[in-house]
């Protein structure tokens, strides 16, 4: 697995010109353009190292890993990437990508609960 980090490029505000995975990295991986880090090392990063995700405050950087959830994401029609999020599911504990202000459950849990709120409801009426 080829191991380096992807930004994303609508969430990254350049830590407001502070730059944070910029001057972390010490392989120089990023650099700073327009307002933005940019991954111009690709292959000078060390695999399995996430240090600079870990400082982005606006969690911007992700990994090998994160992928497949964020194409995911991505082939479900989420249409403001830039927004996106990754959020751990007070249901099932499990982390889900959203675009949705204040998401607390992944969409399986959001689908049990109103499945479960439709038959009380049916019960009850
Ligand atoms: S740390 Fe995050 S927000 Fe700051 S410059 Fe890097 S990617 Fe952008
Ligand atoms: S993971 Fe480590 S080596 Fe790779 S870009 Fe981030 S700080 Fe640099
Ligand atoms: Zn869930």
């Amino acid at each position: 697995m080829s191991w380096f980090p992807i930004v994303i490029a609508d969430r990254c505000d350049g830590c407001k010109g502070e730059f944070k995975c910029v001057s972390f990295c010490p392989n120089g991986v990023f650099e700073a353009r327009d307002g933005k880090a940019w991954v111009v090392k690709p292959m000078a990063c060390v695999p399995g190292c996430t240090s600079c995700a870990m400082l982005c405050p606006r969690e911007a950087i992700i990994f090998p890993t994160e992928r497949p959830m964020k194409a995911t994401a991505s082939s479900l029609g989420v249409r403001d990437k830039g927004l996106l999020r990754k959020v751990r599911c007070k249901g099932c504990g499990k982390f889900f990508w959203t675009n949705v202000e204040g998401a607390e459950y992944c969409f399986s849990c959001r689908r049990k609960m109103s499945l479960r709120r439709m038959m009380s409801e049916g019960a009850s009426g």
